[in-house]
């Protein structure tokens, strides 16, 4: 499998909108891989995991074709996640009419938000129903995208739709298994008791509060809880030398700058990704 991290920001950014903080002036300064865009991923070029609101970004600075795309895996229904409104370009008059429909994967809430949009009939009237197919994920309910398995496991993440079930994706092809864990704080029971019984090749880990000294930061993690992770997963026997392990999703909050702080991720067995990241599993 190809994995490829297109952003690795949490929802401000690095350098974020409204800031000058230290981390944000000194990566302005500095720029390259420490300059940040939100978070999402790209496997093996065809599943696409989160919707950013710096989608077409993306397709400029990696000259992707997303006329192609068919599959969109959503973790939850924060914006910086699900940017429901570029969707619209999808529809008919933005783009070629001749596109394959893009299946949409996604929780209950994260649906409901796209139908509560008042822009919706609009939609509708430009062909949202043949463009969009949405198909409603639940937590622990394993299913196909082509030859991948997805499984939702559940993620510790509170968003503003009340029991809303904010997922992370344990993806398995070829005999390889790879855990996509944005979005989560230390993991809810049900969720270690599935990590534990099974065996990774790589683990890619929320880290927004990067190198703040506490655990906890509640929906999110730092360094030290995914070190804490990792120990926890290597007892059970789910990771192994050659397991992959990545941090990403990194807020200004957490004070990380690529250039200074990448070595204290590697002598801690992480890969402290950037965007455009390529990995092979
Ligand atoms: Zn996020
Ligand atoms: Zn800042
Ligand atoms: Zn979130």
């Amino acid at each position: 499998m190809k994995l490829k991290f297109l952003g690795t920001a949490a929802a401000e950014g690095i350098p974020a909108i409204f800031c000058s903080c230290e981390t944000c002036k000194i990566s302005h300064e500095l720029g390259g891989k420490n300059l940040r865009k939100r978070s999402s991923f790209l496997l093996d070029d065809k599943i696409m995991i989160d919707f950013t609101n710096d989608i077409l970004h993306y397709v400029h600075a990696y000259q992707l074709d997303l006329s192609v795309l068919e599959h969109l895996l959503i973790t939850h229904s924060h914006s910086d996640h699900f940017n429901i409104f570029d969707l619209e370009m999808k529809l008919n008059w933005f783009t070629n009419p001749d596109h394959k429909p893009l299946n949409i994967y996604a929780n209950e809430a994260c649906i409901q938000r796209v139908k509560d949009i008042p822009e919706v009939e609009d939609w509708e009237s430009i062909g949202m129903k043949e463009r969009l197919h949405f198909h409603p994920v639940r937590r622990w309910q394993e299913f196909f995208i082509e030859d991948y398995k997805i499984t939702p496991l559940a993620a510790n993440h509170i968003t503003s739709y009340e029991g809303e079930h904010s997922c992370i994706y344990v993806i398995e092809r070829d005999g390889k298994r790879i855990l996509y864990a944005m979005d989560s704080g230390w993991y809810p029971d049900e969720t270690w008791d599935y990590l534990e019984r099974h065996k990774f090749d790589c683990l890619m880990l929320d880290c927004t509060g990067a190198l703040l000294q506490r655990q906890g930061v509640g929906n999110h993690m730092t360094l030290e809880e995914n070190i804490k992770v990792a120990e926890r997963l290597k007892k059970s026997g789910s990771i192994h030398e050659g397991t992959i392990l990545v941090s990403t999703h990194f807020s200004h909050n957490g004070h990380v700058v690529y250039d200074r702080d990448q070595d204290e991720f590697l002598q801690n067995g992480f890969i402290m990704s950037y965007d455009g990241l390529e990995i092979e599993i």
